[in-house]
């Protein structure tokens, strides 16, 4: 565990933008920063990543002074048909619509696939550069899932680790991707891959399974699996991510100042709450509507609700993000229209990314946390909120398609963000919800996310790297234990 970490992922934790002719450096948004900030900040080392620019010698001096001290900030260098290709062809426009289960939004060009693997190769010339078989290189996501097999070409023996943040899909799904196989080969030359839930991790099993079936071996060790194949040996195991419970849970008094000025502005109203980067997979659109059949169907709420909605802008330069954003604006528009009076809309809509500090206002001040995406792999903001309510107070609405669902279905209202009518009865029970049932259901999730932090998602992942014996080693270890075994699906 002593070992050096490397860490990386396909954008650093800050992203450069040039703006006439100056460079501006901005926190990265999104659930992987948020957890490897506070682990990076910890452990020191190094952070791989693309920048969002091109690197100039203005980009490389923004890194070194916005980096935390802590750690090196390592860029590396994508042309603009690569971040076409790569970035938003094949990550956003293939894996990540195939991955989240929507198969008919994917495009499947052979050019992206080409392009995925070169700049793979681009990452795993910059682990090359600095690490040291002493090293633990953590991979994260799906942008990156073939730098293991681009670095074992070179015979290799670092430490590998792969953490994918988002779903895993079901092998029917998987399926449909033309490199199926040789992304699952790939993923088998990391050490240790990692899964949000035990859903994914079998997922992932049942397609290697079926889509690589000669001459895998699978063995169960503790909760993980062994899969050897083709002289690869990998623990594959499921490490759910988290928060870093305290960050969330200590209030300062500039914090309760701002919880009070955010209620002052809404006396007597009930507070529901989104947060999400944009994306189709966060189900935005389906809430609205579900809270627009609450206001139909109950008009006594009118005048005392208040949805505050924050999006945070993500790939807008994609056009079916850019579309999507002018989608929510038209329904939020709709609603405020329809519903609203002088003196009261039901609506505010922030288009910006919070300070963490903001953030933590906004989840203090609100009476319902509404997480409803279509798909998530896990789902931070659903931990956070509950983190940050130390009065139990606050209640959770979570969709069952979320990550989050698996630990914290015992304290949160689940609903299928599909069924905007079930939603909306949801809502209803949330806002007549007794304040005892309120209480004890936020300690129970509390309790979860605090035992179930960051740290301990880090640790276990970490530790699992350290465990796993260096290839060469596995060799004789497999004569001894290796017995080809069907999958128990079921025993999970
Ligand atoms: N977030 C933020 N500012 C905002 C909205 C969100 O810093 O205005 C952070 C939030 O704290 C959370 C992350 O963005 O940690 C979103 O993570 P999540 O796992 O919910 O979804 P992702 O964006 O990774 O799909």
């Amino acid at each position: 565990m002593n070992s050096r970490l490397i860490v990386v992922s396909n954008r650093l934790p800050v992203s450069i933008t040039e703006q006439d002719g100056s460079v501006c450096v901005e926190r990265s948004s999104g659930g992987l920063v948020t957890a490897l900030q506070p682990v990076m900040n910890k452990s020191g080392g190094a952070w791989i990543g693309w920048p969002g620019s091109e690197v100039s010698a203005e980009v490389l001096h923004a890194l070194n002074r916005n980096g935390d001290g802590n750690y090196r900030l390592i860029p590396v260098s994508l042309s603009r048909e690569e971040v076409a290709e790569y970035y938003s062809g094949c990550s956003n426009a293939t894996l990540w619509p195939l991955f989240h289960g929507f198969p008919s939004r994917c495009r499947f060009e052979p050019s992206f696939w080409e392009t995925y693997q070169q700049v793979n190769e681009h990452f795993a010339d910059a682990v090359r550069a600095i690490a040291t078989p002493r090293d633990l290189v953590w991979v994260h996501d799906y942008h990156l899932m073939t730098v293991a097999s681009a670095l074992r070409d070179s015979e290799c023996r670092l430490k590998l680790g792969y953490f994918h943040h988002i779903p895993f899909p079901e092998p029917e799904t998987f399926g449909k991707l033309p490199w199926r196989k040789e992304i699952l080969q790939s993923l088998l030359h990391f050490n240790v891959v990692g899964f949000q839930t035990i859903h994914d991790r079998r997922n992932f099993l049942a397609s290697v399974k079926r889509y690589l079936p000669k001459g895998v071996v699978l063995r169960r060790i503790g909760s993980s699996f062994l899969v050897s194949a083709a002289g690869t040996h990998t623990v594959v195991g499921a490490f759910p991510i988290s928060v870093d419970f305290d960050q969330f849970d200590e209030c300062s008094p500039e914090d309760m100042n701002q919880v009070r000025d955010l209620r002052r502005q809404l006396p007597a109203q009930k507070i529901f709450l989104g947060v999400d980067r944009l994306d189709y997979t966060k189900g935005i659109i389906e809430r609205l509507s579900a809270f627009e059949v609450m206001l139909k169907q109950q008009p006594e709420f009118r005048g005392l609700v208040h949805f505050i909605q924050v999006v945070v802008p993500s790939r807008e330069e994609v056009k079916s993000y850019s579309d999507l954003r002018e989608k929510i604006e038209r329904c939020v528009s709709r609603i405020d229209g329809e519903f609203g009076k002088v003196g009261w809309v039901p609506i505010t809509y922030l288009h910006r990314q919070l300070s963490p500090a903001e953030l933590r206002s906004f989840y203090r001040a609100a009476d319902v946390a509404v997480v409803t995406p279509l798909r998530d792999g896990m789902n931070l903001v659903a931990k956070e909120f509950c983190a940050s309510r130390d009065d139990e107070r606050g209640v959770l609405i979570l969709s069952e398609f979320a990550g989050a669902a698996d630990e914290l279905s015992l304290g949160a209202l689940l609903t299928n963000p599909y069924d905007v009518v079930q939603t909306a009865e949801v809502m209803k029970l949330a806002l007549k919800m007794p304040e005892g049932e309120c209480m004890r259901r936020m300690r129970s999730m509390r309790e979860q996310v605090k035992t179930h932090d960051v740290w301990r998602w880090s640790s276990a992942f970490r530790k699992t790297c350290a465990d796993s014996a260096p290839l060469h080693l596995f060799e004789p270890a497999l004569r001894d234990l290796a017995i080809r075994s069907e999958l128990q699906l079921s025993a999970d």
